[in-house]
């Protein structure tokens, strides 16, 4: 089964880094209006994630889910629970700022050139983003990210 992708509205914007966190294709386009919005994801067969009932009711999507949160990480256990979403064998595999896939795990001279000293010998895997430069590697953020989900999403998370 392919993983589902998403198109979150405007209001959802930490949702989808979240979403994104976990592996998920999930384009966020703020600017786009309403109608655009419904129809880039039917175009693309995404699920549509939106706060806006009358969008929902007027414009009708093919795939939605109205998010009934304001936290995005309840939003998010809303959305795990709703479509049943498995666990990521892994984290951080996507960029969670321009949604692209990231790199294979960086080589040591990759790690040696392109991160900060004071964590280039961490253990786990540190990865660039193809789309924007961005680089990930397993600090303290992501550890912080990591316990924030495991609190969201109790025995969930491998
Ligand atoms: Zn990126």
């Amino acid at each position: 089964m392919t993983p589902p992708r998403f198109t979150a509205d405007a209001m959802l914007a930490r949702l989808a880094r979240w979403l994104r966190v976990l592996g998920h294709d999930t384009r966020l386009d703020p600017q786009l209006p309403d109608d655009a919005l419904v129809r880039l994801a039917d175009q693309e067969q995404r699920i549509l994630l939106t706060r806006d009932r009358l969008l929902l009711r007027e414009l009708r999507p093919r795939q939605a889910l109205e998010i009934v949160h304001d936290a995005p990480l309840q939003q998010l256990a809303q959305v795990v629970a709703a479509l049943q979403l498995p666990a990521p064998a892994e984290l951080f595999t996507r960029c969670t700022v321009c949604n692209t896939l990231l790199s294979p795990p960086l080589s040591r001279e990759e790690r040696d050139g392109l991160l900060p000293p004071d964590v280039r010998d961490l253990p786990g895997p540190a990865r660039s983003c193809p789309g924007c430069g961005r680089v990930y590697w397993p600090g303290s953020h992501a550890r912080r990210m990591r316990e924030a989900l495991a609190r969201a999403l109790p025995g969930w998370l491998p």
